[in-house]
């Protein structure tokens, strides 16, 4: 396989292309081909942007069909017909069935534009500066959600301030005896806490980088009403739990809680193009025309496959497959905790958005590396890189996702007997 033009050229910074040595070249559903023809079974979903698989065909026919029609494909902020079908397919198979209710605001096409935008409207509307983040969040690379985020290696990054930002336990941490969400409640009510009121809440449901840990639905519906309380903006992060991920749409149907923000991006577009999108509460939508802008907000491509994604949700077929998928994900995972408790230490996540806790990281690299001899994309997660994360498409076949988790079982069953 020749690689030699990504060492001689490619900056240092490149990351997974070092992981997985190859050289990829085709790719359909859940399985990923290189160059020399071997297929793997793709458990990294562009880290949850193809929850749909790659090169779907519910998503791409409506794609070729737009490309060889001369239509419109970059608009800034313009309104376009693809642009008009897919707010159009948004409210009515996404939203109106949700009962919910959100302005759309088209930032840039990256999930850390949405972020960034998310938090600056909360700091607008509210006129206060600091934002509180929680332990072991991740909400991207620009300089605002950086701050936000949990860890100490991204923070270090931007290599200036990073204030307001008031950093609070997540669910669970660091231990479930300590109820978090008390916590922030008497802060925010003690005049003589030393926390100042923020602007807003950010929160991930489950935590993706941070080691797929989980906020329970008590909890986030302890944090909306604390937040209703102070009044304090919530904005949900979903760019990663989003978009089906968790086999509903939104991570945060489950708690039932409505979000005044909800970011969404990574498998929004279904097809891995780049697309994100800012929910806002109607009242809270107080910008100014143009005062938020980006040369990208108007991918129409992505409008039109996105909208193909959100149709597939009004099929009561699709979404039954999900949870059947998502079912039998979680009980693969239960017997490979049982089967490896040499090797692994607990099940993490929920729905198709899972992970396995290991005993350390080295176990966790070595099963990444065994897998990907067998033919298996899995990644790490967590600050100590000792979680394996499990996110085959949400769309994957029975077949190819026990071949999946037969390579994982095989990686782990070396290990198991190495140690
Ligand atoms: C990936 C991710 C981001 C950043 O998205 P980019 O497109 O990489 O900017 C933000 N938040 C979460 C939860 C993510 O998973």
């Amino acid at each position: 396989m020749n690689t030699d033009v990504f060492a001689a050229y490619e900056s240092n910074v490149r990351r997974y292309g070092r992981s997985f040595p190859t050289v990829f070249k085709k790719a359909l559903g859940a399985t990923i081909w290189d160059e020399a023809g071997k297929p793997y079974i793709d458990f990294l979903v562009g880290s949850g942007a193809l929850n749909y698989g790659h090169n779907n065909p519910n998503i791409i026919a409506p794609a070729i069909e737009y490309l060889v029609g001369e239509n419109i494909l970059l608009s800034l902020d313009m309104y376009t017909v693809a642009k008009r079908e897919f707010i159009e397919v948004f409210v009515d198979s996404i939203l109106k069935p949700r009962g919910l209710s959100y302005k759309i605001q088209f930032p840039g096409p990256t999930g850390t534009n949405a972020n960034e935008a998310a938090l600056a409207l909360a700091r607008k509307y509210t006129g206060r500066s600091s934002v509180m983040a929680f332990t072991n969040a991740f909400h991207g690379m620009s300089l605002g959600s950086l701050a936000v985020s949990g860890s100490a290696s991204t923070r270090e990054l931007g290599g200036v301030a990073r204030h307001d930002v008031i950093r609070v336990p997540y669910d669970g941490y660091p231990t479930q005896a300590f109820d978090s969400a008390s916590y922030i409640d008497y802060v925010l009510s003690d005049p003589g806490s030393g926390i100042e009121k923020p602007a807003a809440i950010i929160l991930e449901t489950i935590q993706a980088e941070g080691g797929l840990n989980t906020a329970s639905a008590a909890w986030l519906t302890e944090i909306q009403r604390i937040c209703r309380k102070h009044d304090v903006v919530l904005i949900v992060d979903d760019i990663q739990a989003g978009a089906g991920r968790t086999g509903e749409f939104f991570s945060f149907e489950f708690a039932k809680i409505a979000p005044d923000i909800v970011c969404l991006s990574k498998s929004l577009s279904g097809s891995g193009s780049p697309f994100s999108i800012v929910l806002i509460r109607p009242d809270l939508d107080i910008w100014n025309p143009g005062e938020h802008s980006g040369t990208f907000r108007g991918n129409n491509l992505a409008f039109v496959t996105a909208g193909a994604m959100c149709k597939m949700w009004s099929d009561r077929q699709f979404t039954a497959g999900v949870e059947r998928t998502a079912d039998k994900l979680q009980r693969h995972l239960d017997s490979l905790v049982a089967k490896f408790p040499k090797c692994i230490e607990q099940k993490r996540g929920r729905g198709l958005m899972a992970g396995l806790k290991c005993r350390s990281q080295a176990v966790v690299g070595r099963v990444h590396d065994v897998a990907f001899e067998n033919g298996l994309l899995i990644e790490s997660s967590g600050p100590n890189r000792d979680v394996i994360k499990v996110l085959p498409p949400i769309t994957i076949t029975d077949e190819e996702l026990d071949h999946g988790i037969a390579i994982l079982d095989h990686a782990l069953k070396e290990q198991a007997n190495g140690n």
